[in-house]
């Protein structure tokens, strides 16, 4: 014991693959006085029965980034650490039986290429050149990709470990962390063997991580699923193919079936995903065992049977096989099935790497990304997807398992623009809740706040499977196209429960605002958007500042933004500063068209309606005190009327009431989301991203650079010296049947020039509108690109550095 580390930097608890490629991404930064805790062996966890698959694919960006860099990282680390390991890289296939299903795998190749990679799509008939053994006769086509592949879970885990080691960090194995406690600015970590006094505490737990986290007083949103994969003997015919052509067989990936089917040795591993499916550990009377190191759950192949007969079916070959192994292993699930990596919220000095359901093959990414977060306080990629602060305390132990099941369930479904998973909902409502669905409202969930998204009128189909297209004309779309001409022509009010807000109070408020934003705070009585860049200048957060009093401001900001934003405003806020949430004591109504300030009158509500936009003011409708704030997201006259929530019914119905002979209508997120991509609003976490600086994003103009000094000065003067490489544009774009999704690249000359980060049609303006970012010297108005939607080259033009609709804004200051 007398060599037991009582201090380090970091400790990180969990000795997974996920900690241990953690361990090894701190010490490559030079982080090497770093200690590992395993409570047992290495790989104890999920990792030692992990099946070992290695996908790039995804149709997330940033988990693309991530599972791109594991398999570029394990290619070359057995040699770099001088480990060998057994990683195939075989290809996949991937197969698809519907058209929607090749249209995501063209947008996916289309991602994949823009990350360097090159992924393809095969017709039925080339499937057989990869795959002989194969049944097309249904097929509309599959997706390969080359870099897939098997990778030994363990030797991984070893690798990493080692190069950690050889680069000065330590593993202490057999040494849970069994208590954590803050001693003025340092963590001591207590273990059996000694305590440990650190700056840094990661968990990276695995399935443990709700245990380790609540050693901090968190409440980790997990839950804990049962995943089998069943081992096959050797084949001869699969032997003697696979020694006369020296290869194995590419992985394969029935998505639509809901199993991928690999060749292990010469027999094959075949891993459903079942729906029905098996939470574990998520009642009373199945407690969490408090050890579970290299255990395994029971056989349970009934209910894998469908899937064992359809691979059979697809792959003849495997019926001749004897199944020898069935590994029934726990893998932990978020409520959305993405893992937890970054902050750890509410808790200083603190981060999680854990809760990965696909952790072998984000192993190698994750390490990146945590040590990022610990070593410089920020990623190189935009890493929100897997942030932890997406969640946001409402997430009980039901709504996890109840998400986790959902996601596990459907781990291969494809995720259309205008779907909503129905599983989880209801857990937070608008006081006018039942008002909106009286009016027809299809609700979607932000921040478990239920929103209309669109209104459904007589005869409309509202059934979950008419979403379940990328077409951009469902049920929704004449509907939506209603709602938002009612607000250029008359009037519309939006619901908009959960709008996150801070009040921050005290002597030298705007002099700590003015540091952390790019502009300026506004003045007293008058409303702003507000910027919040990272030491590099990149784009943290948009919030709108209504100065209140002189030393008084209100922030507000997105329904999701409620945790970031706020742990980004308190991690720099000064002892003498306040900051009370007020999200849960108010609601809002965004009431916006040419005769809101009629329907405001109609309404009886006293206030100064002749304030000027960008203002705020006191107001009272229906006798009840409300504060108008002069912005409309729509970009039409408007206001946002922010109500207590026992007010709110009552606002409501007065401005219904009120507002109805004048021709306001209901409208939803849909139509708001028309409506913004017109007026050229960004969305947080679409369009602003840590991806781009604030001069990417052409936010110059909410750029005070008379300040002395704000977050971001240095490096965005640095840039503008120097030149800005992409630049944010509007694009309308001749596109077919479907809108630009996410992430869909943009081509110029048959080079890839730049890429949208949102697409959508707007109805005011008759035309399908991208926003972007594109090659600066290209971001000229009149430039025609190419936008690739769903593999489709479609024609886009740049716009004028001007609002589509309205470019001088006049609607909006009417
Ligand atoms: C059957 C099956 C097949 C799978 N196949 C794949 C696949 O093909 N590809 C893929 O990417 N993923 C796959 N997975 C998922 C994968 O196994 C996990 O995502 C991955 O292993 C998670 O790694 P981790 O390091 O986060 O967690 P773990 O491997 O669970 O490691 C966490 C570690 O923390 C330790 N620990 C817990 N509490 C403490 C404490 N208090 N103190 C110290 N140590 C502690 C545990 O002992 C454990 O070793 C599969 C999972 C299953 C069940």
């Amino acid at each position: 014991m007398a060599d037991f580390p009582t201090s380090a930097r970091v400790v990180i608890i969990g000795g997974g693959a996920v900690g241990a490629s953690s361990l090894y991404h701190l010490a490559k930064a030079g982080w090497t006085d770093c200690v590992l805790l395993e409570k047992n062996e290495l790989t104890a966890g999920s990792t030692w029965h992990a099946a070992g698959n290695v996908p790039t694919f995804s149709s997330s960006w940033s988990i693309m980034n991530m599972q791109r860099y594991s398999a570029q990282l394990y290619r070359g680390l057995g040699e770099a650490v001088d480990y060998p390991m057994n990683y195939h890289v075989t290809g996949s296939v991937r197969l698809g039986h519907s058209r929607e299903r090749l249209q995501e795998f063209k947008r996916v190749v289309g991602m994949g290429r823009y990350q360097g990679m090159d992924l393809d799509i095969l017709s039925p008939d080339e499937i057989r050149s990869r795959y002989p053994f194969l049944e097309t006769h249904d097929l509309a086509g599959a997706l390969y990709d080359p870099y897939d592949g098997d990778i030994d879970p363990a030797q991984l885990t070893q690798a990493l470990a080692k190069g950690a080691r050889q680069m000065g960090a330590r593993i202490e194995r057999f040494c849970p962390a069994t208590g954590v406690r803050r001693e003025g600015d340092e963590w001591v970590v207590e273990t059996p063997k000694g305590e440990i006094r650190c700056e840094i505490v990661v968990n990276a737990a695995g399935y443990y991580a709700r245990e380790v986290a609540k050693m901090f007083g968190r409440d980790l949103p997990m839950m804990v699923m049962s995943h089998q994969y069943l081992l096959f003997d050797t084949i001869p015919e699969l032997e003697s193919w696979s020694k006369g052509v020296g290869h194995k067989l590419p992985l394969l990936r029935d998505v639509d079936s809901s199993y991928y089917l690999r060749q292990e040795k010469y027999g094959f591993n075949l891993g459903p995903y079942e729906n029905p499916c098996r939470a574990h550990w998520a009642s009373p009377d199945d407690p969490m065992p408090e050890d579970f190191s290299f255990q395994l759950f029971p056989d349970d192949l009934e209910r894998l049977e469908w899937h064992i007969n359809d691979a059979m079916a697809r792959v003849p070959l495997l019926g001749q096989a004897n199944l020898t192994k069935v590994i029934n292993g726990p893998i932990p699930y978020t409520p959305d099935g993405n893992p937890l990596i970054g902050p750890m919220p509410g808790v200083p000095n603190a981060f999680e790497a854990c809760v990965f359901t696909f952790g072998i093959c984000q192993a190698g990414g994750a390490g990146k990304v945590l040590a990022e977060w610990v070593t410089e306080g920020a990623t190189e990629w935009d890493m929100w997807s897997c942030d932890p602060r997406r969640f946001t305390g409402f997430e009980d132990p039901q709504y996890c398992v109840e998400k986790g099941m959902e996601v596990y369930g459907h781990e291969y479904a494809i995720h259309f623009p205008h779907h909503v998973w129905p599983v989880g909902r209801g857990k937070k409502l608008s006081a006018v809740h039942d008002r909106v669905a009286a009016l027809g409202a299809q609700f979607g969930p932000y921040n478990g706040w239920e929103r209309a998204l669109w209104y459904a009128r007589e005869g409309d189909d509202t059934s979950e499977a008419a979403q379940r297209t990328w077409e951009r004309e469902g049920p929704w779309f004449g509907a939506v196209r209603e709602e938002c001409l009612a607000v250029r022509d008359a009037c519309g009010i939006l619901d908009l429960p959960g709008f996150s807000r801070f009040r921050v109070t005290g002597a030298g408020a705007v002099a700590w605002l003015s540091a952390q934003i790019t502009g300026k705070v506004p003045a007293v009585g008058r409303l702003g958007l507000a910027y919040f860049a990272d030491g590099k200048g990149r784009i943290v957060t948009e919030m709108s500042v209504a100065r209140i009093a002189e030393d008084e401001v209100l922030l507000i900001t997105a329904a999701t933004a409620q945790m970031h934003d706020k742990e980004w405003l308190l991690s720099t806020l000064p002892d003498g500063l306040t900051l009370v949430d007020e999200t849960d004591g108010w609601s809002t109504q965004i009431l916006t068209g040419p005769l809101a300030r009629e329907v405001l009158v109609a309404a009886g509500c006293e206030a100064d309606l002749g304030k000027p936009w960008l203002t705020w003011s006191e107001g009272r409708i229906a006798g009840r005190s409300v504060l108008l704030m002069r912005v409309s997201f729509a970009g039409e006259l408007g206001w946002e009327i922010h109500s207590r929530v026992p007010d709110t019914p009552a606002v409501f119905d007065a401005v219904m009431a009120a507002g109805r002979p004048l021709g306001l209508r209901p409208f939803g997120m849909f139509a708001l989301n028309s409506l913004r991509v017109e007026k050229g609003y960004r969305a947080w976490k679409g369009d602003l991203s840590t991806d781009y600086t604030v001069l990417q994003g052409g936010l110059e103009r909410f750029v005070d650079w008379s300040k002395p000094d704000f977050r971001g000065k240095a490096a965005l003067e640095a840039e503008r010296q120097r030149g800005v490489a992409k630049r944010f544009v509007t694009l309308t774009v001749e596109a077919g049947e479907c809108d630009p999704p996410y992430m869909s690249t943009l081509w110029h000359d048959g080079a890839v020039v730049g890429e949208t980060t949102s697409g959508y049609f707007g109805h005011r303006v008759g035309k399908v509108v991208a926003l972007g970012m594109l090659r600066a010297d290209l971001a000229v108005p009149g430039t025609v690109v190419e936008v690739e939607v769903f593999g489709e080259r479609c024609r886009a033009v740049v716009c004028e550095d001007a609002p589509l609709w309205d470019a001088k804004n006049e609607r909006l200051r009417a």
